[in-house]
């Protein structure tokens, strides 16, 4: 048995592991981060990396206007009244000076310009722009030797492009009109982008300051003394002690299936994340009496598919997110068994609801499974599972020259699904989708329909062959750990569990609440990584 004495444990290496190690050593206290994995990065590395941060001093200098007010008004709109409101206000608040106090670190963040506020045009005081940072460009070979290795998934390494470019390219259902030359370049060079990039930042100012962070530890307990949690025991017996406190920053439970069915009560769930998120920070938790928080209408729901025989790294299965690309573009649809549309496919969050719904006459959730449909104009001018329009659609999807065929293969409702098909060309023909809205909304994927005035997500399903797949439920964890506003974990009497403190999907979202803003999740881990350091330094006994 090995024992290690630090005065910060860091449990966990993805961003609110890295940004907790990070302030921590700022503060002049001796962190270790401890990864289960045998790469750096968790699934942070599969993110798309936008912080959201409202009246940052990065929009400040850009000239876009912005106060902690409007930014209140909105997040506590998001938050549809599920946030603790101390949390929520230290969030919005502390954000803009976490952001300066990790820049000052050496992690470079840039507007995204082009990307409104997710709600913008429908929460008050939502902006245009200016609110959604991304890290600069960065290169794997600049981390300093000797290092553990970044998780780099398949796509991110395929394309080391900036949120920011991909809005000035032509949009991410325009794969085609990106610029091939510079991404082969940068993939050439190891260029990081987006949530690799950010990981790699922080990875490099840490290896910087000597911080050791070991990969393939997996930590299985707290320990405790005189009611204070002063270290943790890996699986392999290994203590490590923390003189000032321990950081669970181990994701959420998206992986854990039986965690996923306590929590979620949605059938057909795959998880997007690596197979090491398994709550065990909320297990390890639990064990010493942590309160478990669980948000009743968490909008980080999405659906999406598994690629088969493709994966994102090593065994990981590459799990393909539909919502921005296949849902939003014009030429698809998503239908129940029925063969019935049943929502918004453009603007996922209204699907949710519908997606939950649980018949009480059936006894069924009568939209699950559901079924994407699509035909050879959506393959033409569109890429399908992230690749390049026009590109042929893989073998494992089904597809047939009539659309009753393609019922049979999917096993949906053939009548209903002709009858769906034709109502929803009416609306494409007209613009106007007199069901659902499909497309209406302020925010929208620029497409070169969109410029031209039309409706950016409507378009017939007309031409063979038509194509189709059974999509799984996914999304982030609705449950997490009680933590106040300075990232202590509470117990069930409301009261601190000492030397204990919770980031990232570790913690319930109870500083966001219900809302889904991309961004949020990165700030969040950014925020209280920083002011749970913070906690710590203030408190160590001299
Ligand atoms: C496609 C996609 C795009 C996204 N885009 C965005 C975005 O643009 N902006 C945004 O804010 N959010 C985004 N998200 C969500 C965001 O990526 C996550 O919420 C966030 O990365 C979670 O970070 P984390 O540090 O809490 O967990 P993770 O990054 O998952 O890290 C947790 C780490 O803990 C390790 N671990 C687990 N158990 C143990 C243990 N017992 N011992 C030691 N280590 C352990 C894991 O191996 C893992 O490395 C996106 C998600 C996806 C899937």
């Amino acid at each position: 048995m090995n024992s290690e004495n630090v005065d910060v444990v860091v449990v966990g290496s993805g961003m609110a592991g890295l940004f907790a190690a990070l302030a921590a050593h700022e503060f002049g206290l001796k962190p270790i981060v401890l990864e289960k994995g045998p790469h750096v990065g968790g699934g942070t590395t599969n993110s798309d990396g936008v912080v959201w941060v409202g009246a940052n001093h990065l929009a400040d200098a850009a000239g876009i206007e912005d106060t902690q007010a409007s930014a209140l008004e909105y997040c506590r709109f998001m938050a549809g009244g599920e946030a603790i409101q101390d949390n929520l206000d230290t969030f919005v608040t502390i954000a803009p000076e976490a952001l300066r106090f990790f820049e000052k670190c050496g992690i470079e963040f840039r507007i995204i310009h082009g990307l409104p506020d997710h709600y913008h045009g429908i929460a008050p005081q939502s902006l245009s722009e200016g609110r959604c940072l991304e890290v600069e460009l960065i290169s794997e070979d600049d981390l300093p030797e000797p290092r553990p290795p970044l998780r780099v998934p398949a796509a991110a390494a395929a394309t080391p492009v900036m949120t920011e470019e991909i809005i000035a390219w032509g949009g991410p259902n325009n794969r085609n009109a990106w610029d091939k030359e510079e991404i082969a370049r940068r993939t050439d060079a190891k260029i990081r982008t987006r949530g690799t990039g950010l990981i790699a930042h922080l990875m490099k100012a840490l290896l910087q300051r000597n911080v050791p962070i070991l990969t393939d530890v997996a930590v299985s307990r707290l320990i405790v003394a005189d009611g204070a949690v002063c270290g943790v025991v890996s699986t392999l017996g290994d203590e490590y002690t923390a003189r000032a406190g321990v950081v669970l920053a181990a994701g959420g439970y998206e992986s854990n299936g039986r965690l996923v069915d306590q929590f979620e009560g949605v059938p057909h769930w795959k998880s997007f994340c690596p197979p090491e998120i398994t709550g065990d920070g909320l297990v390890m938790a639990s064990d010493i009496g942590a309160a478990v928080h669980l948000l009743r209408d968490n909008m980080q729901v999405f659906l999406g598919f598994e690629i088969p025989g493709k994966t994102a790294i090593k065994d990981d299965p590459a799990f393909h997110l539909t919502g921005i690309v296949e849902l939003f573009s014009p030429h698809t649809m998503v239908v129940n068994k029925s063969g019935e549309r049943f929502a918004d496919e453009s603007f996922f969050q209204r699907m949710i609801p519908e997606l939950k719904r649980f018949d009480p006459m059936l006894h069924d959730y009568p939209n699950l499974p559901c079924f994407l449909i699509f035909d050879q104009q959506y393959a033409d001018q569109f890429g399908f599972a992230g690749g390049d329009a026009g590109a042929e659609i893989p073998d494992w999807v089904h597809r047939a020259d009539t659309l009753t065929d393609l019922a049979h293969l999917l096993g949906v409702a053939p009548e209903g699904l002709a009858n769906t098909v034709e109502r929803f060309n009416s609306f494409a023909e007209s613009g106007v989708d007199g069901d659902y809205g499909r497309g209406d909304l302020a925010w929208r994927i620029d497409n070169q329909m969109a410029r031209e005035g039309f409706n950016p997500s409507l378009g017939a399903i007309l031409k063979p062959p038509f194509y189709g797949l059974q999509l799984s439920v996914t999304g982030a964890s609705s449950a997490g750990l009680l933590c106040d506003n300075a990232g202590c974990v509470i117990n069930n009497r409301s009261e601190r569990i000492p030397g204990l403190y919770a980031t990232g999907n570790t913690a319930a979202k109870t500083e966001l609440g219900a809302g889904y803003q991309a961004g949020f999740s990165l700030a969040s881990g950014m925020t209280f990584g920083y002011l749970s350091a913070k906690h710590m330094a203030e408190s160590r006994v001299p």
